[in-house]
């Protein structure tokens, strides 16, 4: 397609939602364009969000390992499948690894017998890697593009009316792009509070703690969410001294509450403060540094938390501005959120939306998912996401994944359950390597034995969750996966034991 052609499907916005909306569409023999307004692919996630902030823990694909996964794929391929490979290792130095790398050789190397003298961080060259992770993912997205012939506008989309989009291009010109179906993928952005200023110096955004050029003495985080949990410890391990303020009396309020309070005292002994059940109600930035009135959320006596970088972490609001919406009649929700039914159509046919934009929760994988599903609804074929099993991971050290329901929502619900717990602590792998802090629960109905959820805390639980997300997907009983045989010395036996927990005991505890 070229932007003057006729498309079948536009999509407007190149994040997670939409460029895997875009190549999936263009896989389905659709006349693809998609409207990118940054200049670089991936959206939040890649280039501000997800990406920057972590690691992935696929470290050991060295390039010797990888090679005879080349012999897989053909020689049209293999272009791709080395930017895919190369990748990976970039992603292993984005900041919550880098700096759990430090972490871990100042306090984990000496009781494994590596010792040093000195180890120091170069934070220029911690930030250069991440930069170059982000970018080599972003071109890598520009790639996958060429090959699916999906055609990529770089501006700034707006409509003209329900099958036209002007865009304003980066390069200063405009060009009017028409379609059949247009899908609104235009993510969200960073929600503020009364009375704050984010100027991402002193007070900053995600955006702006992904790019710190100091390592600050002190920092606050106002919300306990698991972005401000994440960008708390990446600047917890290089040495800020970090205080988080929330406003409920619960970090993380979408968590199990019995894992929350054991995740909570673990981040503790991090050194990570918390001041829960409390409000910021004043900011003063003319000194120094930052200086933050704090009182009770449900008043009473106020105090001062002195910070050199303040990090406003208290949620992300959907992003429409400026796409016109108003002026063809896509109805939006009370919160901004455009309002979509079951196949992603808003108020106005052949106009969808997915992703952040829309209600559910703000997650890369919901917002690929959804993707897949509207162009399938698109050319005709039956799309499904299911989103009572959409796994969420917070990617501090250990991480904590879950999925399905909490406790607290079994109860709630008045179905009988059993629980089954056990903690990496009686796990041979986790104490081989001497990082045993954590524990899987899974809760299953008392009747059938179904399971119901699964919440994992433990350093690589974003990884081990798959097997519970698959498990509930299936409708799984716990006992299905207490006999799978599971391979020894894994993290992923705790799972294994933890399931034979819930309906009988386990093994090694
Ligand atoms: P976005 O990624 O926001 O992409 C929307 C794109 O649309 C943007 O690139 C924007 O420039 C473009 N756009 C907007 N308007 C226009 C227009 N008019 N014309 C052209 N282009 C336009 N999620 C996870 O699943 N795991 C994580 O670990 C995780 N970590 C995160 C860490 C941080 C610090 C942050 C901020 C977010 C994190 N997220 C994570 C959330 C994740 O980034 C989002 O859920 C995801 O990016 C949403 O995808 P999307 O495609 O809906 O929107």
């Amino acid at each position: 397609a070229s932007a003057g052609d006729e498309n079948d499907v536009i999509i407007i916005g190149g994040g997670p939602g939409g460029y895997v909306a875009a190549i999936k569409a263009a896989q389905l023999g659709l006349k693809t364009t998609c409207i990118e307004k940054r200049g670089t692919l991936g959206g939040t996630c890649l280039n501000v969000g997800c990406i920057p902030s972590k690691a992935s823990t696929l470290l050991s694909s060295s390039p010797s390992s990888s090679i005879p996964v080349f012999s897989l794929f053909s020689p049209r391929d293999l272009g791709f499948c080395l930017v895919l490979l190369r990748q990976d290792l970039f992603l292993s130095s984005a900041l919550l690894h880098s700096s759990h790398m430090y972490h871990e050789a100042n306090h984990s190397f000496p009781s494994h017998g590596v010792k040093f003298s000195q180890v120091e961080v170069d934070l220029a060259a911690m930030m250069a890697q991440k930069d170059k992770a982000v970018s080599n993912l972003t071109r890598g997205i520009e790639g996958l593009f060429k090959k699916n012939k999906v055609n990529y506008v770089k501006g700034f989309g707006k409509f003209v009316s329900t099958s036209e989009v002007s865009v304003d291009t980066i390069e200063g010109g405009n060009t009017v792009v028409k379609g059949k179906n247009i899908i609104i993928a235009t993510g969200s952005d960073v929600k503020s509070l009364p009375g704050i200023t984010i100027d991402e110096k002193k007070i900053v955004s995600s955006t702006g703690a992904l790019s710190l050029s100091e390592i600050p003495k002190k920092l606050v985080v106002i919300g306990a969410g698991y972005i401000g949990l994440e960008m708390g410890s990446v600047w917890g391990r290089l040495g800020s001294e970090v205080t988080v303020v929330e406003f409920a009396p619960d970090i993380v309020p979408s968590m199990d509450s019995e894992v929350r309070k054991l995740f909570q005292r673990t981040l503790e002994k991090q050194k990570m403060k918390f001041m829960l059940k409390t409000k910021v109600v004043g900011v003063d930035t003319s000194g120094e540094g930052v200086k933050l009135t704090v009182e009770p959320a449900a008043g009473g006596e106020r105090s001062t938390l002195e910070a050199d970088v303040v990090l406003v972490s208290a949620g992300r609001t959907p992003y429409t501005a400026g796409l016109g919406l108003e002026d063809i009649g896509v109805k939006m929700d009370k919160v901004g959120r455009i309002i979509v039914d079951e196949r992603f159509t808003t108020s106005v046919p052949g106009v969808y939306a997915i992703g952040d934009v829309i209600p559910g929760p703000m997650l890369a994988h919901k917002a690929e998912e959804d993707g897949v599903a509207c162009v399938e609804f698109i050319a005709g074929k039956d799309g499904h996401v299911d989103y009572d099993l959409v796994p969420g991971v917070v990617y501090t050290h250990p991480e904590v994944a879950s999925v399905g329901k909490t406790e607290d929502q079994v109860k709630a619900s008045g179905v009988e359950y059993c629980v089954g717990k056990f903690p990496f602590m009686a796990n041979s792998r986790a104490k081989a390597i001497d990082d045993a802090e954590g524990v899987v629960k899974i809760l299953a109905e008392k009747e059938t034995d179904k399971i119901l959820g699964v919440h994992i805390m433990a350093p690589n639980a974003g990884e081990l969750i798959h097997e519970a997300v698959l498990a509930l997907q299936y409708g799984a009983a716990s006992e299905d996966i207490a006999r799978t045989c599971h391979a020894h010395p894994t993290m992923s036996e705790a799972v294994k034991e933890a399931a034979m927990a819930t309906y009988d005991k386990p093994i090694h505890i």
